[in-house]
């Protein structure tokens, strides 16, 4: 399997190993597959009989062929090695009554790593495909991951890239700008590659320091002298986006295994989207021939996706919202890149001018045939700050389940779309964060005080009031060790990265 550019016709045919290490292609677009492997329903079958790590390998396969079944299987192995679960993604299947049996809701739990988010998915196994990648090609150099965050991303990437062999990883965050949850994740973190450093700034003042150092010639050559080369581990990387495609295989499979649908059954899949990774690997997955009939793409207030979806005008142009789904805050979804590359059939001069557009005027339109495409694969619908907080609330009370605020969103998609179009087929839900990661929202959707109440304390009050247990990462950070003190001021940052390169 080669892959190419989503903005050149004729860009160079390149392997996984290749694509994984440079992030972006050198024309600035996505690398996609050439070609999408095919799955037949009884590859999908044998998936049943397979742990996780099994059929996650299965899938791998068919995109990272360059890399072998040997390598594959220690990269999965590792990665998903410290899920506080034995089945890494566990379904749970929720059937309102016995009327409704026909049109169960299976929520793929995503978040059982070590940042309690979904991110750890492919988080975990980006970085052990980079190692085994620089080998591949013959790199000496050792490869140092910047990245800014606002919290999130910090966490997980710097568990991912921990201890990895021939890889550093350094993160910046706001000083002021992360929950106390947040920051206590990252400065506990272990590992003799990692270096954490809160800047006297914003996150705009972290990412722009961060693409300003990329951008610098002077620094790039200083890190040259010091055998070091910088690079990224953005949601566009391929690398991050093929292990999310392999939890759609298994957890339809899961379902399967369940009972609760049988093997062949069309099924619709909801996706609470920010940068449209996860909801584009679930449409990798129907490409390939999962039965997925809608994927319902799921949005906050920040509806640029629900009105893309519906009118065919992509427009970023419109206030930004903070609200309790910040990881789904997002303007630009640049993962729609490949989505637009793959249903113009590869028409790559369009692709680039809808992007030269969107960089330019903020905004593009796709023509009516495409938007038709769309509309025959996609549900877009978004969903209020109310909402959110009232489906959580209305899902604890019908089941004893709990979500977390992105989960809601999903959730309450489901609903709008079954009330819509009356298609009460099965669901498959990404449930992409721990409730206990958003602790405060998710207690007061519940009714429960949070004013004053310290994010530690809201950890156990949220699961002394649902009787659910705190997961063991989150409850360790009110006692583990402060490794991280770093700070420094925003003119200064590439002065932190040249010093913890060389040490
Ligand atoms: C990143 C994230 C999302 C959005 O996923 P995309 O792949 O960016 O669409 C949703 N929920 C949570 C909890 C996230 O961390």
């Amino acid at each position: 399997m080669k892959y190419k550019s989503t903005r050149t016709k004729d860009s160079p045919l390149l392997d996984s190993a290749e694509v994984i290490l440079k992030g972006i292609a050198d024309d600035g677009g996505l690398f996609v597959p050439e070609t999408i492997p095919k799955v037949t329903l009884d590859e999908i079958k044998s998936l049943i009989d397979k742990n996780y790590c099994g059929r996650a390998v299965a899938m791998l396969k068919k995109f990272l062929t360059d890399y072998d079944d040997f390598e594959l299987n220690e990269c999965v192995e590792l990665a998903y090695d410290w899920f506080d679960v034995e089945s890494k993604v566990p379904l749970t299947i929720l059937i309102s009554d016995e009327q409704h049996k026909d049109s169960p809701v299976g929520v793929m739990e995503l978040y059982h790593g070590v940042s309690s988010a979904f991110k750890d998915m492919a988080l975990q196994l980006l970085p052990r495909l980079m190692s085994k990648a620089l080998k591949k090609v013959g790199e000496t150099k050792e490869i140092l991951i910047l990245v800014a965050t606002s919290g999130d991303t910090g966490k997980a990437a710097l568990a991912g890239f921990a201890d990895v062999p021939q890889t550093k990883i350094m993160v910046f965050y706001p000083a002021e700008g992360v929950s106390k949850i947040q920051k206590l994740q990252m400065v506990t973190q272990t590992g003799k590659n990692v270096n954490v450093t809160a800047v006297q700034g914003n996150f705009d003042d972290c990412q722009n320091g961060v693409k300003e150092i990329f951008a610098n010639e002077n620094i790039r050559a200083e890190l040259d002298k010091l055998n070091v080369k910088l690079s990224s581990a953005n949601s566009i990387n391929w690398g991050r986006l093929v292990p999310q495609i392999c939890y759609y295989f298994a957890s339809y499979a899961e379902f399967v295994k369940s009972g609760s649908i049988k093997l062949g059954d069309s099924i619709n899949v909801a996706v609470p989207t920010g940068n449209f990774g996860n909801i584009l690997a679930a449409y990798y997955a129907k490409k390939m021939g999962v039965p997925f009939k809608k994927l319902i793409c799921a949005s906050n207030i920040n509806n640029v996706l629900t009105d893309f979806f519906n009118t065919g005008v992509y427009d970023r142009n419109r206030e930004f919202h903070k609200t309790i789904t910040p990881s789904m805050d997002i303007l630009i979804s640049s993962n729609l890149e490949r989505l637009l590359y793959h249903e113009t059939n590869g028409d790559t001069k369009r692709v680039k001018n809808f992007m030269q557009e969107l960089n330019t005027k903020g905004k593009y339109k796709i023509d009516n045939s495409l938007k038709k495409k769309l509309d025959k694969i996609f549900y877009a619908t978004y969903v209020t700050e109310e909402e959110t907080t009232n489906i959580i609330k209305e899902i604890f009370d019908n089941y004893k389940y709990l979500v977390d605020t992105h989960t809601a969103v999903a959730m309450m998609s489901v609903g709008k779309y079954r009330r819509n179009t009356h298609d009460m087929s099965p669901v498959l839900v990404a449930a992409t964060a721990s409730p206990f990661k958003f602790t405060g929202a998710v207690l007061k959707a519940l009714g429960q005080p949070v004013e004053g109440v310290d994010d530690l304390e809201q950890l156990d009050n949220l699961s002394f009031f649902t009787k659910k247990n705190v997961p063991k990462n989150l409850a360790a950070l009110g006692t583990a060790k402060i490794l991280h003190e770093n700070i420094c001021n925003k003119e200064d940052m590439a002065q932190a990265v040249l010093k913890f390169a060389a040490e």
